[in-house]
């Protein structure tokens, strides 16, 4: 298939009309309406095979989660998603690996009345790069660097569980046979978490205004936690034993194994986050009313770094603290 085929087999696939969307795919450049007073939020992540994803992951599972990683940076500024744009580089032009790609892009784009506005298709090892177009009211945007002392710390949803998913599928785990000996369902349901993220957007958009600091959880909360932290001038301290846990991540590993995939796994999604003591009980109603629930696991404190306590108040150490490229 050639290259202009594929863009209008992506286009055809991902339609959705919106007004705002003056000039879409098919010229030089798209033509967008940004709406008075809002200012425009504008993040990119790339999904690299092999890195970000499984390379045996299904093309539906890819185009999926390029989306959702975008959708989720979004949630983290409390920014209402619109537009998007698709770099694209396959190994070859596979028109069936590109129409189910672009189902699972779609998918999800349809549920956030997102419109994919153009892109680029190119040959190569397989990569994807989304970049996404989202507003947010001046001065309501959630940034890093808003924690103080005193502080609770909250995460939405579970944690841990897309780590533990990537361990299931992992032949060579030390556990392996542990892992494929247990039910197919319970390990699919963190496999699903792992390559099917679901972005908090409508709890990004709960928080605004009430959040003093928020970030995504993508590279491990240590390491994510440790960002809001660095760029707030504080220090945080986390409770292991309040860190939320699915049933599925319960079923699989032990309180150990639970505590590594939960601190310094990546690839959740969710969302955590700080705000003052008084503002936490409304906060953490309205979270649960918006369809995710929100835990306190910690607070910040004056003291710089992210410490981690057992139920016994002893320190919790881990050998590395979230994925870092490059190191
Ligand atoms: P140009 O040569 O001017 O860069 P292209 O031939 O690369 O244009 O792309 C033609 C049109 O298709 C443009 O509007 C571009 O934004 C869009 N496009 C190309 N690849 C993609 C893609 N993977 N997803 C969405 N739109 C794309
Ligand atoms: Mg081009």
């Amino acid at each position: 298939m050639a290259e202009f085929d594929l863009i209008d087999l992506i286009r055809e696939r991902c339609a959705i009309a919106r007004e705002d969307v003056r000039v879409g795919i098919g010229d030089d450049a798209a033509l967008l309406a940004i709406p008075h007073g809002q200012l425009l939020a504008v993040s990119t992540d790339s999904l690299v095979a092999g890195v970000h994803f499984p390379s045996q992951t299904k093309a539906y599972d890819i185009g999926w989660k390029a989306l959702a990683v975008n959708l989720s940076d979004l949630a983290a500024m409390g920014a209402t998603p619109a537009w998007a744009t698709l770099a694209l580089t396959l190994p070859n032009a596979d028109a069936r690996w590109v129409g189910e790609f672009a189902d699972g892009f779609a998918a999800l784009a349809r549920e956030y009345k997102l419109a994919l506005v153009g892109g680029d298709t190119t040959q190569g090892p397989l990569s994807i790069t989304v970049t996404i177009h989202g507003f947010v009211r001046e001065n309501a945007a959630l940034l890093r660097g808003g924690a103080r002392p005193g502080d609770a710390v909250f995460v939405t949803g579970t944690l841990g569980d897309a780590a533990a998913g990537l361990r299931c599928l992992d032949k060579n785990d030390g556990d392996a046979t542990r892992l494929l000996a247990s039910p197919p369902a319970t390990r699919e349901v963190l496999i699903e978490r792992l390559n099917r993220p679901t972005p908090r957007v409508a709890q990004g958009l709960t928080l605004r205004g009430r959040a003093s600091a928020c970030i995504d959880v993508s590279d491990g909360l240590l390491a994510d936690l440790g960002h809001i932290c660095a760029a707030s001038g504080v220090g945080a301290e986390i409770d292991v034993d309040e860190l939320p846990s699915s049933p599925a991540l319960l079923a699989l590993f032990d309180a150990q194994a639970r505590r590594a995939l939960q601190l310094a796994g990546g690839d959740d999604y969710e969302l955590c986050f700080t705000a003052a003591e008084r503002a936490a009980a409304t906060l953490q109603q309205d979270l649960a009313r918006s369809g995710c629930a929100a835990l306190r696991i910690g607070r910040i404190v004056a003291e710089s770094g992210v410490r981690a306590r057992d139920g016994a108040g002893n320190p919790v150490t881990l050998s590395r603290s979230g994925w870092e490229h490059f190191s």
